[in-house]
């Protein structure tokens, strides 16, 4: 995928702010510091256009980003914080239920997990989650570069039974260190895209 332009759009609450023109979406979520913003800078070659490391759980929006004027990236605010008080993550949770259920131009989601560790309880609830909408899902695993390639596989593994992965459900490995798995990401959310 060559990317040409890339641009922020908005920060979407709810329905009435998401872009009306009927362009396919691709969501990212995760927990936050999974590196999820740096999975979107990698995909589009740009150095900042998502702020990495900004403090987690701030972003309590939807954030647009407008691919080569064909199809869009939705930046979910990552999940897991702790210190986020409860009316924020009813109001993270609401946020999400009125994506997830009723947006019709979603055609896919990554979900972002970390490679290094078992899926958190939280992890396992935003897959099933997505599941029981019926949205394809494409689990990539973060973070390839820091563990040992001999290791690939058992945490491979690992993730795929944990989130209860089917045999025709991807699951990707991926470094925004090295661009690792950048090509085959590309490859696997092409289809999505039309
Ligand atoms: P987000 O909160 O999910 O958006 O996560 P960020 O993209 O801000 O990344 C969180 C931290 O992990 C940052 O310090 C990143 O530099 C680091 N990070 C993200 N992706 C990778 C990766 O593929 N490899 C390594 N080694 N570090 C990463």
């Amino acid at each position: 995928m060559k990317i040409g332009q890339a641009e922020y759009i908005i920060s979407a609450v709810g329905p009435a702010q998401y872009p009306t023109d009927g362009l396919p979406e691709i969501a990212l979520a995760g927990r936050s510091n999974v590196g999820k913003s740096s999975f979107i800078n990698k995909m589009l070659g740009r150095r900042s256009l998502v702020r990495t490391s900004e403090k987690p759980g701030k972003t309590q929006k939807l954030n647009y980003f407008k691919i080569n004027g064909s199809f869009y990236f939705v930046d979910v605010p990552g999940y897991g914080y702790a210190k986020v008080s409860k009316k924020e993550k009813e109001a993270w949770g609401k946020m999400l239920e009125a994506y997830f259920s009723q947006r019709s131009e979603l055609s896919a989601v990554v979900h972002l997990v970390d490679l290094r560790h078992p899926p958190s309880k939280e992890d396992v609830q935003m897959h099933d989650y997505l599941d029981y909408f019926g949205r394809p899902i494409v689990t990539v695993a973060t973070k390839a570069d820091k563990v040992p390639k001999g290791k690939h596989q058992k945490q491979k593994q690992m993730i795929i039974h944990d989130l209860g992965l089917g045999a025709d459900e991807p699951l990707l490995l991926f470094s925004s260190v090295t661009g690792a798995g950048k090509d085959d990401a590309w490859r696997i959310l092409e289809p999505f895209l039309k």
